[in-house]
């Protein structure tokens, strides 16, 4: 929101305090906004307040981290506790026991969890572990995927078509400058939801591959659900060749009392979580079968990858996480999904009554809008023009200026204390966006 009078807003105001201290004045890009991004001074529920006192309906949710939405008085009250009697310690607390149960009872192949601090490290653990169990070295993942930004994971979530060369053999590209050379050769693109196609990149990778990353639900590739037999594919493929597959559900996690997996009949043999786990406080972990995660042990013999972090379980992140897994049921997880179908159908009808170039994707709780005639079904698919950059932009910048947050793609991961209403209101205001600005 630009403030046409000549004093700056107070948001204006800490920006430009921010630009002399941080880098481009913010701590991570997503928050980046031009001409500055709005201060936050509290948010509770689905209401985030900024410091000039305007409102804001969240549907970003902190990129689909706070399940319950902010402030939820019971963490607050277990969390307050939990600071009086320290917020870690460099021995064990009760509070990470409590947390893992909690997660382990929802997933039969969960029989250890290790904790650490972000989405980030537990992929980067994942991928570690598999190399020290397999012995080998190289990632296989889909293109155009976000999984954190560890060098190995993060090859090719920005593809292009400049760059992304043939879809039989995408090419790694890179994401930082300076990526070693090494890395690209370590990394295996597939096209994500082809199934022939990857089949054939696994086959003739098959002696350097330690691990499989996939993300069931990829929302930077499209938010587009992967297929019941291209996940049986890939674990057959994977179980023959000892190559470890390892499921990304960081932010799909939300999606059913265990996660996405649990639309599926395979098991993962590791999987990396974050996000909501963590009860709005930051969080990673990997969890899978005795067998693989005894790689992390110090007392088994097959002790091959030590794995540490200053804050990892700390008791503050694993009361949070706790109260926010024990009141994320079933029932919640129904309502929040019923809600998820809600939006996606009121999005589509609007779409179709205003006969706009528009499609909606989604699963659970989530929703993408894409300024594509036809819904995406891949990366390529979903990959913008700058045409259609524009118009995403034009669309996240309205619902903003409308006092609706999202994800900047106009993702959207909802909270359980949303109801029909926020999503007709955010409707409304789709409606109105995609009607003058996506004709
Ligand atoms: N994997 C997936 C699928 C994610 O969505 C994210 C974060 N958006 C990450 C990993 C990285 O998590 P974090 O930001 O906590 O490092």
């Amino acid at each position: 929101m630009t403030n046409r009078s000549n004093t700056p807003s107070k948001s204006e105001a800490l920006f430009g305090t921010a630009r002399g201290l941080l880098p481009g004045g913010v701590s991570r890009n997503t928050v980046y906004r031009e001409p500055n991004p709005d201060y936050i001074a509290s948010a509770q529920g689905c209401v985030v307040t900024d410091v000039d006192g305007r409102t804001r309906i969240d549907f970003a949710n902190n990129m689909g981290s706070l399940i319950h939405g902010h402030a939820t008085p019971q963490i607050v009250s277990a969390v307050t506790k939990q600071l009086e009697k320290g917020t870690a310690v460099t021995l064990a607390t009760e509070p990470e026991l409590n947390l893992a149960k909690l997660i382990c009872q929802r997933v039969p192949c969960f029989e250890k969890i290790r904790f650490m601090n972000s989405g980030t490290e537990a992929v980067m653990a994942a991928i570690k572990a598999a190399r020290a169990i397999t012995g080998r070295p190289a990632v296989a993942k889909a293109e155009g995927t976000y999984h954190g930004t560890y060098d190995y994971a993060e090859i090719s979530q920005n593809a292009e078509p400049k760059n992304w060369g043939p879809i039989d053999a995408p090419n790694p590209v890179p994401v930082a400058c300076g990526t070693p050379p090494n890395v690209l050769s370590d990394v295996v693109v597939f096209p994500f939801n082809d199934l022939n196609r990857t089949l054939n990149l696994l086959k003739q990778n098959a002696d350097n591959l330690a691990c499989i990353l996939i993300d069931l639900v990829p929302q930077r590739a499209g938010l587009i659900t992967a297929c019941s037999d291209y996940i049986s594919a890939l674990r057959e493929w994977a179980t023959k060749h000892e190559v470890l597959l390892i499921f990304d559900e960081v932010i799909t996690f939300r999606m059913e009392l265990a996660g996405a997996s649990q639309w599926y009949d395979v098991e993962p043999d590791l999987t990396t979580l974050g996000k909501i786990i963590g009860g709005g406080f930051p969080v990673g972990a990997l969890a899978g079968r005795h067998e693989f995660m005894s790689a992390l042990d110090p007392s088994h013999p097959d002790f091959k990858f030590p794995w540490s972090g200053t804050f990892s379980a700390n008791p503050v992140t694993m009361t949070a996480g706790e109260i926010a897994m024990k009141m994320y049921d079933q029932d919640s997880v129904s309502h929040i999904n019923a809600l998820g179908q809600y939006a996606r159908d009121s999005l589509n009808e609007a779409i179709g009554e205003l006969d706009v170039s528009a499609s909606v994707t989604g699963a659970g709780s989530m929703f993408r809008i894409h300024p594509k005639p036809v819904r995406p079904t891949d990366y390529r698919s979903t990959w913008q023009n700058e045409q259609e950059q524009r118009k995403t932009k034009a669309l996240a910048d309205h619902l903003y200026q409308q006092g609706f947050m999202t994800f900047r793609t106009c993702t959207a991961a909802l909270s359980t204390v949303m109801t029909q209403a926020e999503i007709d209101q955010f409707v409304t205001a789709a409606r109105s966006g995609m009607s003058a600005l996506w004709r």
